[in-house]
């Protein structure tokens, strides 16, 4: 009998699980109220991971970053000034 009624509290759990999941995706499409709002809000900071521009040494959003692969390492950087300037200085050492 409690077997019984841990499965039925699985299935509900996993229902509820999925539906949080569907209505995730699905927010996106709906009009924004205020409670998305915040909740976006939220979310936007969760996942704007910062990053440091090598040459300025400034902190800012990765999705607002200019990325620069060099040698298979990946370099962040603020302004198209600050990532010329950081190659130059590279180069410069090197040679
Ligand atoms: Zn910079």
């Amino acid at each position: 009998m409690i077997r019984i009624l841990l499965y039925i509290f699985y299935y509900v759990l996993l229902g509820w699980i999925i539906v949080k999941i569907f209505r995730a995706f699905s927010k996106k499409h709906r009009s924004a109220t205020a409670r998305d709002f915040f909740q976006d809000k939220k979310k936007v900071v969760e996942d704007d991971k910062l990053v440091k521009d090598p040459f300025c040494n400034t902190y800012f959003p990765k999705d607002k970053a200019l990325v620069l692969n060099y040698l298979g390492e990946f370099y962040y950087f603020c302004s198209e000034d600050c990532r010329d300037k950081f190659v130059s200085s590279i180069s410069h050492k090197s040679n």
